[in-house]
């Protein structure tokens, strides 16, 4: 059997696995940040109608600039992150996985180097590795929150040329304040001109406010955005940018053309024509993540500060303690997420539910260890 390494591939591939978080048909499964409601049957018909519009013309290559679709985003994030964006200052892709690969291919490279702030969001690394890009691991505090000093000395020791900022961060669930990331700008630009990535992906959990105000005068700040969490959307694969226009040009240099179908554009639409109610199910789950800490909490667990879909909990102690106890709790019909964090696993927030399925899982688990 041939195996990858038997192929020419590129030198930095060899050895490495492919992203992969577990697909696993369980009852219950609280692994990838998904919302655990499905779309509205409202939403659902609109969904078809607008997309069987779009067949229509599906001999014809769709928008390529997806025009009525970025202006929607724009009215969206107008509307609801306290400042004003216009149709130039927003690009969308097929994923924010894919906006992320658009900026590492635009402003990293080979010869270049990215940073994230670890643990964090492993598809930064992962994408940076795609693109030839170099990646640097900077550090965090012991809770998960981002030590400004130690960051600030690594900006000016490795002068990267993209810095991410995941806020709330995955998998920890950590906010940054806009204070850090304002200092953390200043650092990066101060040591050489950079992009710097705000990772906005799980921004309507939060209990603060989205970071997006601070692109005005920072014309190397971009916030990158994505319809799979808040919107329920994970199945669309649709993500999204705002920045400076120039930074939305920049992109054009190397999306491919064509790149969002005019299936995906028209099914976006008809999401954020619903914007509303789609949003009431955030509320939900941020209730429902708040019970999870709370619960958590009183059986016993160690649990980081949440302000996204999830939550961080441990802490296992020793060598591979907290996938056995990942292994555990499957056994038990009900699939959360190991990120090689040690110490510590993640649960999405679900359905009332399948939380209390998770709850039982790790009450009873705790029991068994006294
Ligand atoms: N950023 C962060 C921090 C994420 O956790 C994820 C998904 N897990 C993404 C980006 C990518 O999301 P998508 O490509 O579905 O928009």
């Amino acid at each position: 059997m041939t195996r990858i390494d038997d192929l020419p591939v590129r030198d930095e591939l060899r050895g490495k696995s492919p992203y992969g978080a577990p697909q696993l048909d369980v009852p219950v499964r609280l692994n990838t940040n998904e919302n655990p409601y499905p779309l509205p049957e409202p939403l659902v018909e609109r969904i078809a109608e607008r997309v069987r519009e779009a067949a229509r013309d599906l001999n014809r290559y769709p928008d390529r600039d997806a025009v009525e679709l970025r202006t929607a985003l724009a009215r969206y994030l107008s509307d609801t992150a306290g400042h004003e964006v216009a149709l130039a200052d927003v690009w969308a892709a097929n994923g924010s996985n894919e906006v992320i690969q658009q900026l590492l291919q635009t402003f990293g490279g080979p010869g270049r180097t990215a940073i994230g702030f670890e643990p964090s969001y492993s598809m930064h690394g992962l994408i940076a590795r795609g693109t030839g890009t170099g990646w640097i691991s900077g550090p965090r505090n012991d809770d998960f929150t981002i030590d400004v000093e130690a960051a600030k000395r690594a900006l000016a020791e490795h002068r990267p040329d993209v810095v991410f900022i995941t806020t709330p961060n995955n998998p920890t669930g950590t906010a940054v304040p806009a204070e850090t990331v304002r200092a953390l700008y200043d650092a990066a630009q101060a040591a050489k001109p950079s992009l710097v990535v705000v990772d906005e992906a799980y921004v309507e959990f939060s209990h603060g406010a989205s970071l997006l105000p601070l692109i005005e005068g920072r014309q190397n700040l971009v916030v990158s955005r994505t319809m799979s969490k808040a919107f329920g959307a994970a199945g669309l694969r649709l993500g999204y940018l705002a920045a400076d226009p120039a930074v939305v040009d920049a992109v054009q240099l190397v999306r491919l053309p064509y790149h969002l179908s005019a299936v995906t554009q028209a099914t976006a639409l008809a999401a954020l024509e619903h914007t509303d109610t789609l949003l009431k199910y955030v509320e939900q789950l941020k209730a429902e993540r708040d019970r999870l800490v709370a619960e958590l909490r009183a059986a016993g667990y160690e649990v980081t500060e949440s302000d996204a879909n999830f939550v961080q909990f441990g802490r296992f102690v020793g060598e591979g303690a907290a996938h056995e106890v990942w292994r555990k709790i499957l056994d038990r019909g009900v699939l959360v997420r190991d990120n090689g964090v040690p110490g510590w696993l993640r649960v999405t927030a679900g359905t009332p539910d399948e939380n209390d399925a998770f709850l039982d899982a790790v009450r009873e688990l705790k029991k068994e260890r006294h």
